[in-house]
This record gives structure tokens, sequence and C-alpha cells, in this order.
């Protein structure tokens, strides 16, 4: 398990990813430019993903909120019976 990094060097290694890749990648993606301004990680450490370079990704305040609202906020909850079964 990758431990997180904190304080000094955290900020050190945010600062080198958002000089290693300056602009937005969805943004690019979708042909549009803009400067990054969160190194995001592509799967998430509480989804088993790692702290390396190659899981890191950078992307817009607007971006990385999209990404994280999909990765942690719509978390797809099936409604159960009183008998703990899925409903339909
Ligand atoms: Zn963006």
């Amino acid at each position: 398990m990758a431990e997180r990094l904190r304080g000094r060097r955290a900020v050190a290694q945010r600062l080198r990813r958002l000089q290693a890749e300056p602009l937005c990648r969805d943004c690019a993606a979708k042909g549009a430019v803009r400067e990054a301004s969160v190194p995001d990680h592509i799967l998430p450490l509480t989804q088993g993903g790692s702290d390396e370079d190659s899981n890191i990704r950078c992307l817009c305040a607007d971006c990385h909120q999209a990404r994280t609202a999909e990765q942690f906020g719509h978390r797809r909850t099936i409604p159960t019976g009183r008998d703990g079964w899925p409903i339909g």
C-alpha cells in the first residue's frame, strides 16, 4: 500500500507533476486548453491505485470535481427490501 505523501514533499511532488503536465488532460481531450491545477489519481488510492506518476493526470479544478463526483459521488446504491435482497 502506497504511503500518501504529506507536507513539503507532497507540495513539491504536486508542483513537479503540474509542471510536467501543465494543461488539463480532460479539457485537452475535448479540444480546449485550460491550465491544470490538480494532479489527480486516475485510479483512486482508495481503489488500489498507485501514487506513481503513471497513475497521475493533471486536471483543472472543474474537471477534477467532475471526475471526483464520478468516482465517489454517484456510487450506485441498489435499493433493498426488508429481507436485504435487491428490489426489482
Ligand atoms: Zn479541465
